[in-house]
């Protein structure tokens, strides 16, 4: 059965967006009450909903509006910058062929979403393990989900012609 991420992108960018909004205008107020002692409260109803509706793995380093509400991390290969070279022809993933690719996914859902959609080209950082388990909206708004390894660099952003003369 597709998942509800599958059917209402549109809808669910929209609900995403009005979230990261008031999660922002709360924020002052998270952070007199303690960052950790509101991701206790939070966290149980973020990884039901997530769950159900995303099929989350939990990462804590949400890129759900930038990936077409699919979530990158039910790729069997951890992918975050997909889709591998072995997607299927119908569409499918290569390690799991009942299971659609999630960057087709991705890439059907952003076509659909005007807010956020254009994102999917960003170029994602590797994704950070130690967050693995934490509320990835406590990291947002603490900013840590933003962190990227030292010397780490988009491939994008490499100039391949000059590193080669180097
Ligand atoms: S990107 Fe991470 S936090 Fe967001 S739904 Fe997927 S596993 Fe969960």
């Amino acid at each position: 059965m597709a998942r509800l991420s599958q059917k209402y992108p549109s809808f669910l960018e929209k609900t995403y967006q009005a979230a990261e909004r008031a999660a922002w205008a709360l924020n002052p107020l998270i952070a007199k009450i303690g960052y950790r002692r509101v991701e206790r409260l939070i966290k149980p109803v973020e990884d039901f909903a997530k769950e159900h509706i995303f099929g989350c793995h939990h990462c804590g380093q949400c890129i759900l509006h930038s990936t077409g509400m699919s979530c990158p991390m039910e790729c069997p290969k951890n992918l975050r910058n997909g889709p591998c070279g072995g997607v299927r022809a119908d569409g499918h993933c290569e390690v799991k062929p009942d299971m659609r690719c999630a960057w087709v996914v991705a890439y059907e859902n952003a076509q659909q979403m005007p807010i956020y959609g254009h994102e999917l080209i960003e170029i994602q950082p590797p994704v950070d393990r130690q967050l693995e388990n934490t509320s990835a909206w406590i990291n947002l708004l603490t900013g840590v989900d933003k962190q990227v390894p030292a010397g780490w660099v988009p491939i994008a952003s490499i100039d391949v012609a000059k590193s080669a003369k180097e």
